[in-house]
Formats: C-alpha cells, sequence, structure tokens
C-alpha cells in the first residue's frame, strides 16, 4: 500500500480504481478497475458455460408489485431502496423550488412509483419464470448479472449500497437443485485459487430483521442453507463474503407458484459472486499495480 494512502479505501481512490462521490458505499469505477470486473465475468463464464444457462439480464430496478410479493420487506425492510419522482403540477414545482432554495426538505412532495432497486440480481427472475407454466423436466438455469441496492452504508469498501451481483439461479426439484449447489461450492473453491488469494468457505446466515429474525438466522444456519465463500479484504479477523451458495428450498416456488412437472413446488438455489468485492480482494492481496499482480492470475483474468 502507498504511503499517503491511512485507509485501503483511500488508496482504491488514490489510485483512480474507486471514485469518491461523497456518500459512503456509492462510487465511481476507474477504468482499471471496470477491466478487472471484465476478467472475473469471463473468468466465471468459463466455470458456468459448460451448464448452457439461459442468459438473462434485467435493470437495477424492478416492478414494485411484485417486489411487495417476494417477501424481501418482510426479512429485510432496512436495506431496501424505492424509488421516488416528483408528480405534481405548477404551484407543487414553485414550492419544491423555494423549499430547494431555502434549504428545507423539498422531498415530501416526492411520490413513490412503480419501480424498487433490485436487492440482488434474482429477484426479478422467480415472477418471471412462473409465468412461463410448470418447469421443464430438466429443470431451467440462468446466468444473471445486475447492478443491486442495499442500504447498508460502510467506509469499508467492500460494504457498498451499489454493487453488481452475477449469479446462476437453479430452478428445479430438490434433488437437482442441491446437485448444483454442490457443483458450484467445488467451482467456486477452484475459481478463487486461480485468483490467488486466502479465503474459507463457512455456513452463513442472512441478515433478518428484528427479533424474528434472530430465530429465522439460526434456522437457515443449522439448515445448512447459505454457505460464503470468505476472502480477508478489509478485516483478517472478519473476512467478506465473495461468494454465496444459497439453497431457498420451496419459498420461491411456493411465493411465485412455480411448479414441477411431477405437480411438486420448485425449489430454487443460486451462486452468487460479489464482483466488487473479488477485484477488491485481488488489489488487496496483490496490490494497486494489476501490471504486478502473479502472471497466472493475470492470464486467468484476460489470458
Ligand atoms: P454479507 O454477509 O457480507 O452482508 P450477504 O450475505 O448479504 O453478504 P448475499 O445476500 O448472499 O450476501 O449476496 C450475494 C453476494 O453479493 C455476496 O456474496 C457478496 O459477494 C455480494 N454482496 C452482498 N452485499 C454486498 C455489499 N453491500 N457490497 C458489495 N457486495 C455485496
Ligand atoms: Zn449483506
Amino acid at each position: 500500500m502507498c504511503v499517503k494512502c491511512e485507509t485501503f479505501l483511500d488508496g482504491l481512490f488514490e489510485h483512480g480504481l474507486l471514485i469518491d462521490t461523497g456518500v459512503d458505499g456509492l462510487y465511481g469505477r476507474g477504468g482499471t478497475f471496470e477491466r478487472v470486473i471484465t476478467g472475473l465475468e469471463n473468468l466465471i463464464s468459463r466455470y458456468g458455460d459448460e451448464d448452457k444457462a439461459e442468459v438473462v439480464r434485467f435493470p437495477p430496478g424492478m416492478n414494485r408489485a411484485l417486489f411487495e410479493k417476494s417477501g424481501y420487506l418482510k426479512s429485510f425492510p432496512q436495506l431496501a431502496g424505492t424509488v421516488h419522482s416528483f408528480d405534481g403540477y405548477e404551484r407543487a414545482h414553485n414550492a419544491l423550488l423555494a423549499k430547494l432554495e431555502g434549504g428545507e426538505d423539498w422531498t415530501a412532495d416526492q411520490r413513490v412509483t412503480d419501480i424498487v432497486l433490485a436487492p440482488a440480481a434474482c429477484y426479478p427472475l422467480y415472477p418471471a419464470v412462473a409465468k412461463r407454466g410448470p418447469l421443464p423436466k430438466p429443470g431451467l438455469l440462468f446466468d444473471l448479472q445486475s447492478y443491486c441496492f442495499r442500504r447498508e452504508p460502510s467506509k469499508d469498501p467492500a460494504r457498498m449500497q451499489m454493487f453488481r451481483m452475477r449469479e446462476y439461479v437453479r430452478i428445479g426439484t430438490p434433488e437437482q437443485v442441491t446437485a448444483f449447489r454442490a457443483v458450484w461450492l467445488e467451482r467456486g473453491r477452484d475459481f478463487v485459487h486461480q485468483l490467488a488469494i486466502p479465503f474459507e468457505v463457512d455456513v452463513a446466515n442472512d441478515p433478518f430483521f428484528g427479533r424474528a429474525g434472530h430465530i429465522m438466522a439460526s434456522s437457515q444456519r443449522d439448515q445448512g442453507l447459505k454457505f460464503e465463500l470468505l476472502v480477508p479484504i478489509e478485516s483478517v479477523e472478519k473476512p467478506t463474503a465473495c461468494l454465496s451458495f444459497n439453497y431457498h428450498q420451496d419459498h420461491f416456488g411456493l411465493t411465485w407458484g412455480i411448479g414441477t412437472q411431477s405437480g411438486g413446488v420448485a425449489h430454487t438455489a443460486c451462486v452468487g459472486f460479489g464482483l466488487e468485492r473479488l477485484t477488491l480482494a485481488l488489489f488487496k492481496h496483490h496490490g494497486f499495480n494489476v501490471a504486478s499482480w502473479p502472471s497466472s492470475v493475470r492470464d486467468a483474468l484476460w489470458g
């Protein structure tokens, strides 16, 4: 790390890898940072392509009515972000401008729109799949990528409010879905091994809200429904989840009414790659100068 930079985040700014916007967790990305993201995406595809996943890309906003139905607000109200917009005539506009001028709160006239920010790449997928009717016998497999929003401002550069998640999502019978997750647990290890960064895989839980959330979190752990591949980035004692392997059981199948051929409820699982977190891990462990990274890592990303 350079002498001038007090923290890893300072170093990222100093080297033009991230660009400060004045809001914690909201950054611009420099060209070199993006080149690493592209390399990671290509490497992920080299692992995933053999399964012939259907590629789908949603924008970072999703249908609010579908979001409401998804149950996200029950579990993670603290993380959700909604889109509001001005919805008035001349008089309201003048009032807005006057408040703005006077340094007052001008947002009271903003109305919620029919769009919310996607909290994970897979949220808009399930209702779209449900519309197709019962699953084909082999089930379905998707390749997704999206910017996601989570209201978790932090000085830790690895905890952003807007970041990209690449995901493979499997929808099918419990056997199909658990087999998928087992394969990706192995592939995930192999993938990170190629990046030559330290890691460990551990059981994990989502940050469910409130007192009932504690019970949901321990039940998720006890059943081994979520694993994370963790890499030390901001702290060695508390390494950061760079990949997540989630088994949702029939949660989304029931919520959206996705059925299997034999009349059962579809199970789902996903593997999520945090593209910014992986990029940050590479800069943390191999330095700010990409030209001096190990050649095996450079080959894996851009070879
Ligand atoms: P954490 O436990 O660190 O909050 P998470 O359990 O919320 O992570 P998931 O919900 O499984 O993570 O999201 C999938 C992937 O998206 C994670 O493995 C991680 O790499 C990435 N991710 C999650 N939250 C953030 C964030 N705030 N900033 C950057 N990447 C993130
Ligand atoms: Zn999180």
